[in-house]
C-alpha cells in the first residue's frame, strides 16, 4: 500500500503547570484560555507546538543531519534537500529580485486543547521576582502570580507523506488549450531519508520538552493515549477520533463511527496506550480490540508504526 497520509491524535495529561501564557499583565502571568459554551479552557497554539516538536528533533539530530535556525529576518535556508527544518516545517524566504520563495510544511499540527473545564481544574500561585540592587540596599522584590492548572489536552499531527523530501511544480503544456498540470519533484535522492524524517517526527513527537516554565513547573506533555494511522487516502478524519467528557469518559460510538470510516483507506492503526489517564478504559480498549486494532504502550507503539513503514517501504 502506498502510504498518502499520517495522523495522529493523542491525549496528554499534565499535572500541575503553565505551558502556553496569555496576554497577561505586567505581574500576572495568565493561561491562554478559549470559551465553549461560555466555559473556559486552557489551550497552547499550534505555533508553539510546532516549536516543541521542532526542538525535539533538532536534539535528536545525528552528526550528519542539519536543521538550519532563522536569520534575524525570520527567513531559513530553504534547502529542502540538506536541511530537514526546511522540508518538515516550511519557509518563507525572499530571494532578491525574485521575489517569495515559499514552502508549505508537510506536517500539520493542532493546538492542543485542554478537555476538563479551566476553572474546575486551576489555582493561581505567586512567585517572588528579585530585582538586583546596588551594595548596601535593600533587596527588593515584587509578587508575580501565576495561573496555573492540570488537565488533560488532545492534539494531533498529520503528515503529506508524498510532500516530505519533494515539491509540487507546474509543467506547463506546450498545447495551451490543456490545463498545466501540477508535477511532484523528488528532492531528496534517497527513498529512505524520506521515511528517516517522518520516523524523526513521529520520535519527536514523543519526546517534545522545551515548553516554556519548566524550571519550576516540570511536566511531561508528551501523548499518553493515541492513535496513528497509515492511509492511502489524505485526509485529517482521525483527528475526530475524541471526545472526552467531565468525568473522564472517552465516547464510544465516536471513536467506532471514526474508525469504522478511517479504516476504509488504512490498513494499519495502532494504539498507544497509558493506564490511568480516562476512566473507561476497558470500554474503550475492547473498541480496539473488535476492529483488530493492536494496542502498545506509546513508545513500542511508535516502533510498530516505523517497523510497518519500513515493511511499507
Ligand atoms: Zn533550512
Amino acid at each position: 500500500m502506498e502510504i498518502k497520509g499520517i495522523n495522529m491524535v493523542w491525549l496528554s495529561e499534565v499535572d500541575l503547570t503553565n505551558l502556553n501564557s496569555g496576554e497577561g499583565e505586567s505581574n500576572f502571568v495568565d493561561v491562554k484560555k478559549f470559551k465553549k459554551d461560555n466555559i473556559e479552557y486552557p489551550y497552547v497554539s499550534g505555533q508553539a507546538m510546532r516549536f516543541y516538536l521542532r526542538e525535539s528533533i533538532r536534539r535528536d539530530l545525528n552528526d550528519n543531519e542539519a536543521m538550519c535556525l532563522p536569520n534575524n529576518k525570520g527567513e531559513t535556508c530553504g534547502n529542502i534537500e540538506n536541511c530537514i527544518n526546511c522540508d518538515l516545517f516550511g519557509f518563507m524566504t525572499t530571494i532578491k529580485d525574485k521575489g517569495a520563495d515559499v514552502r508549505t510544511s508537510p506536517i500539520k499540527i493542532s493546538p492542543a486543547i485542554g478537555l476538563l473545564p479551566f476553572e474546575d481544574n486551576s489555582n493561581i500561585d505567586f512567585l517572588t521576582r528579585k530585582h538586583r540592587v546596588g551594595e548596601g540596599e535593600k533587596n527588593k522584590g515584587d509578587i508575580v502570580n501565576v495561573e496555573i492548572g492540570t488537565n488533560i489536552y488532545k492534539s494531533g499531527l498529520s503528515i503529506d507523506v508524498r510532500a516530505v523530501g519533494a515539491i509540487e511544480i507546474i509543467k506547463e503544456n506546450e498545447n495551451s488549450n490543456v490545463p498545466s498540470e501540477l508535477e511532484m519533484d523528488f528532492k531528496l535522492k534517497n527513498e529512505n531519508e524520506r521515511y528517516n524524517r517522518i520516523k524523526k517526527v513521529l520520535n519527536g513527537i514523543l519526546s517534545i520538552s522545551n515548553y516554556s516554565k519548566q524550571a519550576r513547573l516540570l511536566v511531561d506533555f508528551t501523548p499518553d493515549i493515541f492513535a496513528i494511522s497509515l492511509q492511502n487516502q489524505y485526509n485529517h478524519r482521525l483527528q475526530k477520533l475524541f471526545i472526552l467528557d467531565e468525568d473522564r469518559n472517552l465516547n464510544i460510538s465516536r471513536i467506532n463511527d471514526i474508525l469504522d470510516d478511517v479504516l476504509e483507506y488504512s490498513n494499519d492503526i495502532v494504539i498507544g496506550w497509558t493506564s490511568g489517564i480516562i476512566n473507561n478504559e476497558i470500554d474503550v480498549k475492547k473498541v480496539f480490540k473488535d476492529k483488530d486494532i493492536q494496542i502498545f504502550t506509546p513508545k513500542k507503539a511508535i516502533h510498530e508504526v516505523i517497523n510497518l513503514i519500513n515493511v511499507d517501504d
